[in-house]
Parts: C-alpha cells; sequence; structure tokens
C-alpha cells in the first residue's frame, strides 16, 4: 500500500481499513499474552506487597502523564511503563498484562476514552510488552537478579524493542485513522518520545533491585519521576509563553514565524511528493494558499503619547479582541509588537483575504469606548499570498510591509503588494540611508542651505532671510526638499537633519555678523523635531555657542502638522517662547487652525500659503482667502507674511490689504549664504506708487 494513495481514500475506505489493523493488534496482543494468563491467579494470590505497592504507585503516576511538545495532543508518556515493566522482571509477563489492563481502563474511565481508543491502547501495551519479554527471555536476560553486563545489555535492548513496537502501531493508527504521510508521522516527535519512554523503562531495573532489598525502598522511585515531570511540564510551559504576546495573549512574532515556516514546509513537501508520484506527470499540483494580513493602526502613538500608555494598553487589547472575532478558528492571530498585528490564514486566495482586510478595516473602524470617551482607531492593511508574493517568512513579511504602506499612502484600508510600489520603498529607503550618510560627514555632501530674503512691504526693507535645505545628490542631482523631508520626517534621520540645519544657520548669521550684517533668519522645522524635550536646550545652547540673541532665530512650523495635536508640543513652544524665539505657522490656509489655538500659542506670525498668493491674481477665491487671513491675523494681533509673491500685480494687491511681509521671486529667489550680502548692497527696495497701487487695486 501506497502511503500516499491514503491520503485521497474515502473516509469510510479508511475507516475500513483502521477497523482490520486495530482488530489484528488485539489478536497479536491476546497471542502474545495468552500463555502467560494461565499462571495469573496463582501468581497474583502469592504476590508480595511489593507487587500491589507498584500496581498502586503506577496507577497514581499515570493521573499525570508527560504531554510530549508538538502538534500530536494525544502523545502522552505514561510514567506508570517503569512499575509495569518492573512487575513483569519480577513476576512475569502475566501479571504485567493484568495490570495493564487495570491501568487502561482506570484511564478509560477517568477520561471518557472510547471502547475503540482504550482496545487499541491496550493491545498495543500488552503487544510492546510481549515484544520486550520476548526479546528478555531469547537473549537470557531473564531472570534479571543478580545483574550482570548481560543483562543489562539485554535489558537495554529490550526497552529499545518496547518502544520501536509501541511506536510504530501508534503511528500507523494516526496514519490510517487521519491520513498523512506515514513517515512523517513516525518521524514527528520520535526522538523526544524515544527518549521518554526509554529512560521510563530504563528506571525498572533499578525499581527491581530496590525492591529485592526492602519493599519501602519502592516509594522512592516517585520522587526522581515527579522531579522530571516538573520540569518537563515547566519547560513546556515556558516554551508556550515564548510563543504569547504578554498583553493581549495572542500569538507573537516567533510564534508567527513558527506557523508560517510551517506551512510552508508542509507545502514544499506536498509539491514534492506530488511531483514524484505518478499525478505528477498528469494531476495538477496539490494546491495550498496561505494568505498574510499585516495592520497597524493609523496615529497609536498619538494616543499613546496624549492619554497615556495605561489607554494605549486597553485599546490594544481591545483590537485583538476584534481581530480574534472575525478571524477563523484555524487562522493565526498575532500581535509583532507595538501597534502591528498580523493574520495568518491558511485556507484564503487573495480575493478573500482582501474581503477579510475589509470587514477587519470596517470592524476597527468603529470607535472604541473607553472611560466612556470613544476613541477613533483606524488601520492601515497590507495583504501578501503564498507563494506568489514571497516564498519564505522574510520575503512575505517585507512584501506585507510594503503593501501596508501603500495602503496608508494612498489612505485606502487594505493594499495588496505591487513591485512598483516596492521598488518607490526601496529607492526612498536608499534615499534616507544616504541622506544619514551626508548628515554625518556633512563636507563635500552636497548639503546646503539657500537663503531666501522676506521684505516689509511698507518700507522695502529687508527684515529677514528663510533657510531652505538644497541636497545636489551626486548621481541624483537636485532632491525635492518637500520629498526629502517627507521621507526623513518619520525616521531618526529627522532629529539629524534639524539639527544640522540650526547648527549651520547658526554659524552663518554669526559669520555674517562678524561682517556687519546683523540680519534674522527664519527655520523650518517639522512639528516632530519639538516632540524631543531637548530641542529648545540645544537652540538655546547654539545660541548661546555663537553669542546670538534668540530674537535672530525663528522657527517655522507648518499649521496642518502642529494643529494636528498642539497639546503635545505646547511645553517646547512655551519653552522657545520664555527664550525669546519666534515661532511663525507656516503654509497657513492648508490646515484648520482653530481661533481658540491660534489666540493660546505663542505665535508672532502668520505666513500665507504660496498657493493662495500665486493664485490671488487671477482667484477671486484665492485672493478673498487671502484678504480674510490679513484680516484674521492683524485682528489677532499676529504679523502677516506672504510667501510665493512672483510678480508686481501681487505685491501691490498685497501691500493694498495691509499685509506686512512679503518674499518670493518678485523680490529675490533663494540664493546660497555666500551670495547674500552682494544682493543685499544691489538691493533698491520696489517704489510702491500710491496712485498705481490703487488703481491696482479697484481693477
Ligand atoms: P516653505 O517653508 O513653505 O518654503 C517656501 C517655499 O516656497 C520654498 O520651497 C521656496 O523656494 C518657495 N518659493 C519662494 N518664493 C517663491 C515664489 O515666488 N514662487 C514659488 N513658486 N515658490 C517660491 P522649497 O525651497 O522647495 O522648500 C519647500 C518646503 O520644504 C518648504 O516650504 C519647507 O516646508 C520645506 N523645507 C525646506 N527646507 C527645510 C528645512 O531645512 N527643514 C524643514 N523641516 N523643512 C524644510
Ligand atoms: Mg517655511
Ligand atoms: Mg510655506
Amino acid at each position: 500500500m501506497q502511503p500516499t494513495s491514503l491520503r485521497n481514500s474515502a473516509p469510510s475506505e479508511r475507516a475500513g481499513r483502521f477497523y482490520a489493523y486495530l482488530t489484528v493488534v488485539i489478536a497479536a496482543a491476546l497471542a502474545v499474552a495468552a500463555p502467560f494468563l494461565a499462571d495469573v491467579p496463582s501468581a497474583a494470590a502469592e504476590a508480595p506487597v511489593a507487587f500491589w505497592l507498584m500496581a498502586v504507585l503506577a496507577l497514581v503516576l499515570d493521573t499525570r502523564p508527560f504531554v510530549t511538545p508538538g502538534p500530536r495532543q494525544s502523545a502522552a508518556v505514561y510514567p506508570s511503563v517503569c512499575f509495569v515493566f518492573a512487575i513483569m522482571l519480577m513476576w512475569g509477563l502475566g501479571l504485567a498484562v493484568v495490570t495493564l489492563v487495570a491501568l487502561v481502563a482506570a484511564h478509560a474511565w477517568l477520561h471518557g476514552r472510547s471502547a475503540t481508543r482504550t482496545a487499541f491502547n491496550l493491545g498495543q501495551y500488552v503487544a510492546s510488552f510481549g515484544v520486550a519479554h520476548g526479546v528478555l527471555a531469547g537473549l537470557g536476560g531473564l531472570p534479571l537478579l543478580p545483574v550482570g553486563w548481560r543483562q543489562v545489555a539485554v535489558l537495554a535492548l529490550a526497552a529499545a524493542a518496547w518502544f520501536v513496537t509501541s511506536h510504530l502501531l501508534v503511528s500507523t493508527a494516526i496514519w490510517l485513522r487521519f491520513g498523512g504521510d506515514w513517515r512523517r508521522i513516525v518521524r514527528r516527535s520520535a526522538g523526544y518520545e524515544a527518549l521518554s519512554w526509554i529512560g521510563l523503562l530504563l528506571l525498572a531495573p533499578l525499581v527491581v533491585a530496590a525492591a529485592d532489598q526492602s519493599t519501602w525502598l519502592v516509594p522512592l522511585v516517585v520522587a526522581p519521576l515527579y522531579a522530571a515531570h516538573r520540569a518537563a511540564r515547566l519547560s513546556q510551559e515556558h516554551e508556550q509563553l515564548a510563543l504569547l504576546d504578554s498583553l493581549t495573549g495572542l500569538a507573537n512574532r516567533k510564534a508567527l514565524r513558527l506557523r508560517i515556516d510551517s506551512e510552508i514546509a508542509g507545502h514544499v513537501e506536498r509539491v514534492a511528493r506530488h511531483a514524484a508520484s505518478r499525478a505528477g506527470a498528469t494531476g495538477e499540483a496539490p494546491e495550498r494558499l496561505l494568505a498574510l494580513l499585516l495592520l497597524d493602526l493609523d496615529r497609536f502613538k498619538d494616543v499613546n503619547d496624549t492619554l497615556g500608555h495605561g489607554v494605549g494598553d486597553r485599546l490594544l487589547v481591545e483590537v485583538a479582541h476584534r481581530l480574534s472575532r472575525e478571524a477563523d478558528p484555524d487562522h493565526v492571530v498575532a500581535r509583532l509588537g507595538g501597534d502591528e498585528f498580523a493574520i495568518l490564514a491558511p485556507d484564503l486566495d487573495e480575493a478573500a483575504a482582501m474581503k477579510l482586510g475589509q470587514r477587519i478595516g470596517l470592524l476597527l473602524s468603529e470607535p472604541v469606548q473607553l472611560d466612556g470617551m470613544p476613541l477613533d482607531v483606524h488601520s492601515s492593511i497590507g495583504v501578501v499570498t503564498y507563494p506568489e508574493q514571497g516564498e519564505d517568512y522574510a520575503t512575505l513579511m517585507r512584501h506585507a510591509e510594503v503593501a501596508m504602506y501603500q495602503a496608508k499612502a494612498r489612505g485606502d484600508t487594505v493594499a495588496t503588494y505591487l513591485p512598483e510600489a516596492d521598488h518607490h520603498t526601496a529607492e526612498r529607503l536608499g534615499l534616507l540611508g544616504e541622506l544619514r550618510h551626508a548628515l554625518e560627514s556633512p563636507r563635500d555632501s552636497g548639503i546646503e542651505l539657500y537663503y531666501q530674503p522676506q521684505v516689509a512691504i511698507a518700507s522695502g526693507e529687508v527684515v529677514a532671510v528663510e533657510a531652505l535645505l538644497r541636497w545636489r545628490h551626486p548621481e541624483r542631482g537636485n532632491i525635492n526638499p518637500e520629498e526629502l523631508i517627507r521621507i526623513a520626517e518619520h525616521s531618526a534621520v529627522m532629529r539629524l537633519l534639524t539639527f544640522h540645519v540650526l547648527g549651520e544657520v547658526t554659524r552663518q548669521l554669526a559669520a555674517w555678523a562678524a561682517e556687519g550684517l546683523v540680519v534674522r533668519a527664519a527655520v523650518n522645522v517639522s512639528v516632530r523635531d519639538l516632540h524631543a524635550p531637548d530641542f529648545a536646550d540645544h537652540l538655546a545652547a547654539l545660541l548661546d555657542d555663537h553669542q546670538l540673541k534668540a530674537a535672530q532665530v525663528q522657527l517655522e512650523i507648518t499649521e496642518g502638522a502642529l494643529m494636528a495635536d498642539p497639546r503635545r508640543v505646547l511645553a517646547t513652544l512655551r519653552r522657545l517662547d520664555e527664550l525669546g524665539v519666534a515661532l511663525s505657522l507656516d503654509d497657513f490656509g492648508t490646515g484648520y487652525s482653530s481661533m481658540l489655538h491660534l489666540r493660546r500659542l505663542p505665535l508672532a506670525e502668520v505666513k500665507i500659503d504660496r498657493s493662495f498668493v500665486l493664485g490671488m491674481a487671477n482667484d477671486d477665491d484665492d485672493a478673498s482667502i487671502v484678504r480674510s487671513i490679513i484680516e484674521l491675523a492683524g485682528a489677532l494681533g499676529l504679523r502677516v507674511v506672504a510667501e510665493g509673491v512672483e510678480d508686481e500685480r501681487t505685491w501691490r494687491r498685497l501691500a493694498a490689504q495691509g499685509c506686512h511681509v512679503a518674499q518670493g521671486w518678485f523680490y529675490a529667489r533663494p540664493m546660497p549664504a555666500g551670495e547674500l550680502p552682494g544682493w543685499l548692497a544691489q538691493y533698491r527696495p520696489p517704489r510702491l506708487l500710491r496712485s498705481a497701487s490703487r488703481a491696482d487695486v479697484a481693477t
């Protein structure tokens, strides 16, 4: 019979074969035991106290079997085997078989085992002891006492024969009952089981030797048995704990990895077997689908930072509950750390996995009630399938991550892996690495700051310069600063970049001051820079080092980023205000500022976003937005700067509306630091003719 043919056979056919096998095993066991059963009544009548003691100890020990690790739940190792073997060695196979009957019956009664299983176990044990007895008797191992080297060698052989018989009988039964690969079933946990069973069997001669000395030495064997049992159990518990996430009780990253590895190994083996079998030439390869969904929560960090870790943890637990509820029992739901979760679905194709992702996205978008407060969580989910999008754990995970970021970037809930997107990501990561490298040794790295003048509209006086980042990459050429900031902003490189810019600007201001040019510089900072508690101190130290007044540096923060969570940076903003460093709200009009925040935050100016300024000459909507921003800022006592002033017409309109400062190509493009003194020297303020400005505004 070909092992592989069984996998495809109908259940009824399988059951028939199993029962035939069961009958053979029991018949063989009976045949082995029968010759020895005749002596049992007289042997039992004469049996000393030691026999009864061993039988009772065996019964007691069996209530706590050793359970082997691995997928085979039923693979328990019974410590009683040690006493049954000792009984066989001292009083023969007959009494050992009777003890076995009592043990198996008690076990079946205690655990509600089926008659079939009970009958099989009895047959299996009786046959195994029969084979061991045969080896001992045949090779001159009996009687055991006095023990010589020959007895010891034969004992070891008998124990090995016992294990081989028992293991093959059980493996074959499992194979006949449930199908699968016979060799794989035999190999599964064979090492551990051999060690446990043979170890217990070889304890029996010691029990015999002890009983020969004194019956009361026999119970002492229980102590080391119990110790071994506890140790095995503890190590198993530890092993299980090492696979669990302690906060949510879900599987952890290691558990997910093991499961993916084993699913893939199973698939590879099936494909190989299929190719080797006759069906390989004609039939289709065995299909096994595997989908992996990777998700993280959008803005979880904000929850953690603003509401505390306690609330963050409870949110994660709730998310774990929701995921577990939606997943099937045979899916693995795992928490990989932080706010990252994964679901391994061993039965879904891509379309079904995308649907599951959609359902999960929907489920997670329902607000979570924590302390009676609804909390909105959204998630981005990346979906990959095996083997199309990765043939091993590492590739699948990496591609799932790319898909997840793709979902985030597009504002979708779910996305699958697209190699084009990956290319993009790899390129971005490469650029980030190069930027870090450039910042670590900035000399000749191509990183430079350009400065663009800001001019007071009414007087025409240059009031400040804005420092703007430029990076001429040796191979890629000029890198768009906005793109660069977007890439760097979510990484540790941003801090390096900002500190580099601040260092460079303060150094430049000091150098200009030494030439007699005192000017204020505006520096763009990312709102994430302000999360660092040492930001203000760092800036204060730089000002101190270069003997600059705090008023010479102004910081620009974009409105959208600041208003997303103004409370978070309030401490840093206050500290900067105390220092005397002014703050400007950049790209104003693109975010959603509340009046309250505008009033409460220590701001000095707002910069109207250049999209409105660029459009105001031709677009009435833009023009009215600019006008209302100027009025609003005026009412709040803030300075208003218009950036992106490209032409005279725009400049005139801004002047007529009372805008304070203008910046743009109309005056000057951003220029290298070395060009600024020359530009200033030849700069002539544009003349604002009253009549011209009135006429222009009137049109
Ligand atoms: P931003 O702070 O709003 O800077 C103003 C942008 O407008 C600059 O773009 C400037 O070159 C451009 N600009 C100035 N005048 C005109 C004009 O008349 N017409 C037009 N069309 N554009 C004008 P740039 O230099 O490409 O910088 C883009 C953005 O990158 C900046 O916007 C800022 O948000 C960011 N950025 C630049 N340097 C840094 C930096 O050192 N750190 C940080 N965190 N962000 C920076
Ligand atoms: Mg700016
Ligand atoms: Mg701007």
